[in-house]
């Protein structure tokens, strides 16, 4: 690997106005890393890397390289780029082994991090670096968000993950609650009053859009995010039809094959894959069929109704009535998207949303809440996890800005906690034994 990899290093010209640079999202400094690799000085480059981008090891497995860094190398426009995705999934990897340093001094303030996606992952390492005693609270028992419960692991190992959550969490003692909603027995109330001076809000979309047609609430029927988060939970048999043709329709159509199935088929409203050139390549390679110009009309338990699509004079997309046929199948995955969900914010005051359910914000992620901030895709709508890092980073210095604002917190913002007595239950049991 290492061998490709500087084989790789040595094709990057250097450019003096580095496109590659320009196209990616977070701005890495990709002349300047190789620079550093080739000069021997792997570990200089690795923390050039993770200082911009605490995602790296993540980035350089799953971004849409081929749009990004690598679609804007000069060397593309007549041979293939440098793949630099290779290059930062080397380095990093490797530098990551190497970081072990344990806490930043304490600053003596706290703030609050809603949801362990990308967004706030970025924003509690960066709030971590300060000085702050960071707790993150997620809804499901470990972090990730979408990394872990809706990329399949063949894209992005939870060895990655877990390795992240040890380097970055623990090392860092950024606390973790796991398995805790907010929005339910936790509200973001609850959470100021116990001494928290700001909160971010990176929750995500996690509810699926749906069609809208009979059949959705059938046994054999499931939803995108709620089939990847486990797979092997579901019962769908050996013929799966997949309506949508994005990203994570690619993703259910190859977690599918792997999951045994003969045969799967990706249903499209009209005659382009949505999902990108790499994604879907992949998925035909291994099998995957698709099945253009339909429109998803009902589903039964032995099959799919599909009917023919035509653009109407509204410029919507409808099927032609007289056109339907039952395409059958023993299992039906819905991958049409997901929208926001709404029990973070009607659980308490001042926290303004737009028509679709996304918190509004200005561009430093400040919501209409003072000291409540947000980013990720529950601020943006859905978009790709370098954005969530690169908003996230912007966000992470508004709040610290913030904090900095407001006058240290001293016991008499606690008035209702009076100073009480500390007791030894567990000296004073072994005392009776
Ligand atoms: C199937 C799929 C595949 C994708 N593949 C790619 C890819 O290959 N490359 C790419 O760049 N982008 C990809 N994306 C998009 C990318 O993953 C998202 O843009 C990114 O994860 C958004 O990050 P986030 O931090 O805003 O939210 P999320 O990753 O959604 O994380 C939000 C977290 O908040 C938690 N949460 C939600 N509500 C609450 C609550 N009330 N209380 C506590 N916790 C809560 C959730 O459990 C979750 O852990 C994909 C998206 C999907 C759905």
């Amino acid at each position: 690997m290492a061998l490709h990899v500087m084989e790789e290093a040595n094709r990057c010209l250097g450019c003096k106005k580095p496109r590659c640079q320009e196209g990616c999202p977070i701005h890495t400094n990709i002349p300047e890393v190789i620079r550093l690799l080739k000069a021997g000085k792997l570990n200089d480059a690795g923390k050039m890397l993770f200082e911009n981008n605490p995602l790296t090891t993540v980035c350089a497995l799953v971004c849409n390289h081929e749009k990004q860094c690598e679609g804007h190398c000069v060397r593309g426009i007549k041979e293939s780029p440098v793949h630099f995705s290779v290059i930062e999934s080397y380095i990093s990897t490797t530098y990551a082994n190497q970081m072990v340093k344990g806490p930043a001094p304490a600053n003596g303030r706290r703030a609050a991090v809603i949801g362990a996606g990308p967004a706030g992952l970025t924003i509690a390492i960066i709030l971590a670096r300060y000085g702050y005693k960071v707790t993150i609270f997620d809804s499901r028992d470990k972090i990730g968000g979408v990394l872990r419960y809706g990329i399949p692991d063949f894209r992005l190992p939870d060895a990655v993950l877990d390795d992240f959550a040890y380097r970055h969490l623990e090392l860092k003692e950024i606390q973790f609650r796991p398995n805790t909603y907010i929005g339910s027995a936790i509200t973001i109330d609850d959470i100021f009053r116990d001494g928290y001076q700001s909160i971010f809000v990176g929750s995500g979309l996690w509810r699926p859009n749906k069609l809208h047609i009979r059949g959705e609430s059938l046994g054999n029927v499931t939803y995108a995010i709620n089939y990847l988060a486990s797979p092997s939970a579901f019962r769908l048999g050996e013929r799966i039809l997949v309506i949508g043709t994005g990203n994570s329709a690619m993703d259910c159509a190859r977690t599918a094959v792997r999951q045994g199935a003969r045969y799967v088929a990706c249903v499209n409203l009209t005659d382009t894959i949505t999902a990108s050139q790499y994604e879907s390549s992949y998925a035909k390679l291994e099998g995957v069929d698709f099945i253009m110009n339909k429109c998803t009309v009902e589903i039964r338990d032995d099959g799919v109704v599909l009917a023919d699509s035509r653009v109407d004079e509204n410029g919507k997309i409808v099927p032609i009535p007289g056109t339907e046929k039952v395409y059958p199948c023993t299992g039906v995955i819905i991958a049409v998207s997901q929208g926001a969900e709404s029990n973070l914010v009607t659980t308490t005051k001042g926290i303004d949303t737009g028509r679709s359910g996304l918190l509004t914000v200005d561009a430093d992620g400040h919501t209409s809440r003072p000291g409540v901030f947000a980013a990720g895709d529950a601020a943006s709508g859905a978009r790709t996890v370098v954005e969530a890092v690169a908003n996230g980073k912007r966000v992470a210095e508004a709040m610290h800005a913030y904090m900095q604002s407001l006058p240290m917190p001293t016991l008499t913002d606690y008035p209702e906690a009076p100073v009480v007595e500390t007791v030894d239950a567990a000296a004073q049991a072994e005392q009776v034994i």
